[in-house]
């Protein structure tokens, strides 16, 4: 069966309303009333209060395809992308959810009939994984479903109990995973366990069962309750009989559209598929009322835009390409996402103001570092190039970790840090009051202000000097 994503999404939520739940939209990528989020990271973060008991809906079932982005905070796939076929930094996440309604056995018997009954897979395709203690998850797959044993392992609780983040809602999970086979991997025979891409996990079943406070302790829930969520472009690969999510419908538009832009062919390059990622997380961050800028959430948004404009020069680039894709983008997934289209302008607007911006150091800042790179002995690049890289070019460190990584480098991460906080107490030096003259011209003068503020530091030492 061949599906495309926005049949898959529908499929999904058509079958959950047809076992009495509520469909709900997604929200925001911006937690609403949640400090210890920096994003929404999975389907169950606009429930999460609804979880606590401490929110009250008019049903208790609920399904939804919920936008979520991992890069930053407890889930963080950012340096995933570009190098594994199943990680974005933004994705949806397909979910059905019971608030104390049914639990474990619904739960994997709804997952097992939509997989093998709905959208037909095969089953001996599948793997599932429970938590080491969960013997009652064990049997349910075993004894009542019919998984045969060899295909079932129990592993612990790095993989298979799922927390938000380190408060709030958690539980035993079960992941259910399927074999791309042996020839598309390419890679040793391995099991589920190995994390590697031949078994790729499709859908995690979590039985929500404690909240966890912050000293760790885990307080049960009022009710046991489920939550799940089942990648859509990682069941669409699969759908579409193609390895990777990044060869599914969807991503193909957006790498197509941004080899034209770019003026590049080699539809395959890494670096398409990275653009192609950074495309839909930096526009939805955008259309969700993000926008780049020094710190928190904005902070984040910078470095995804400017790690894609790195990307885009590297196939050649001339000028500002990337807001030039969000029209694409808009084609593929307006529909389900109206306020994308909506945002439109918005986005594009944001999007080429950073890249011009950064546009103006990009390329003085690489020919810094290949000169370093040059005379590099070693396989660690120096925290001082690092910081120079930051402060003066607007690098930021894992942009600069990312060209390293590429030449099998890696960046002194404590070298940087060091600088940073230097940097930082030079700032505070220079805004006390009755300084020396000459001090602060020295601190202006070592942060070689270019035309922008890339830190806090160095946007105090510039407004110092600005009167
Ligand atoms: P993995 O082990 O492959 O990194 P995970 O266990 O971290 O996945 P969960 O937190 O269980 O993922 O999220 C639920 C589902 O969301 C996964 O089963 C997968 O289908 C999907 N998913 C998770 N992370 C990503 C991502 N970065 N990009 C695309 N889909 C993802
Ligand atoms: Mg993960
Ligand atoms: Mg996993
Ligand atoms: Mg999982």
């Amino acid at each position: 069966m061949s599906m495309t994503s926005a049949d898959i999404r529908e499929a999904f939520l058509a079958y959950f309303a047809s076992k009495g739940h509520q469909r709900v939209a997604s929200a925001s990528l911006i937690p609403g009333n949640d400090p210890t989020l920096l994003f929404t990271n999975a389907g169950m973060v606009p429930f999460k209060d609804v979880f606590l008991g401490d929110e009250q809906r008019d049903y208790v079932k609920a399904t939804s395809s919920q936008r979520c982005l991992r890069a930053g905070g407890k889930h963080n796939d950012l340096e995933n992308v570009g190098y594994t076929a199943r990680h974005h930094t933004f994705f949806e996440m397909l979910g059905n959810f019971s608030f104390g309604d049914y639990f474990k056995r619904e739960a994997i018997q709804y997952a097992w009939e939509f997989l093998t009954g709905v959208l037909q897979l095969p089953k001996e395709k599948l793997w599932v994984t429970v938590f080491t203690e969960d013997d009652e998850a064990y049997d349910i797959w075993a004894k009542e479903i019919g998984v045969p044993t060899d295909r079932i392992s129990r592993i612990g609780a790095k993989d298979n109990f799922w927390a938000m983040g380190d408060t709030g809602p958690c539980g035993p999970c079960s992941e259910i995973f399927y074999d791309h086979g042996a020839e598309v991997w390419g890679g040793p025979p391995g099991t589920p366990e190995e994390d590697g891409d031949r078994y790729i996990e499709i859908w995690n079943l979590v039985f929500m069962q404690y909240n966890r406070q912050a000293d760790g302790t885990l307080l049960p829930l009022p009710k046991p309750s489920v939550d799940t969520g089942m990648g859509l472009e990682r069941i669409a690969a699969v759908l579409q009989h193609v390895h990777s999510n990044y060869d599914i419908d969807l991503f193909q538009a957006l790498i197509a559209a941004a080899a034209k832009v770019i003026g590049t062919e080699d539809l395959t390059s890494k670096s398409l598929r990275v653009i192609a990622d950074h495309i839909r997380s930096c526009s939805f961050l955008i259309a969700d009322g993000v926008q780049p800028s020094n710190e928190g959430r904005g902070y984040v948004l910078r470095r995804i835009i400017r790690r894609a404009v790195r990307h885009g020069n590297m196939l050649g680039a001339k000028g500002p390409f990337f807001y030039r894709l969000v029209a694409e983008l808009v084609t593929q997934m307006g529909q389900a996402y109206p306020e994308l289209v909506d945002k439109q302008s918005v986005i594009e607007q944001a999007l080429k103001r950073e890249e011009e911006q950064f546009g103006k150091t990009l390329e003085r800042g690489l020919t810094i570092l290949n000169d370093a790179l040059a005379e590099l002995e070693g396989s660690v690049l120096p925290g001082d190039l690092v910081f120079k890289l930051y402060d003066t070019y607007g690098f930021p460190m894992d942009l600069t970790a990312d060209m390293a990584r590429e030449k099998g480098l890696t960046v002194d991460e404590a070298g940087f840090a060091k600088a940073m906080d230097e940097q930082r107490q030079r700032a505070q030096q220079a805004s006390n009051f009755g300084m020396d003259y000459n001090e602060r011209l020295k601190s202006a003068q070592r942060s070689e202000f270019t035309g922008y503020d890339q830190v806090a530091g160095s946007a105090q030492v510039v407004e110092l000097f600005a009167d």
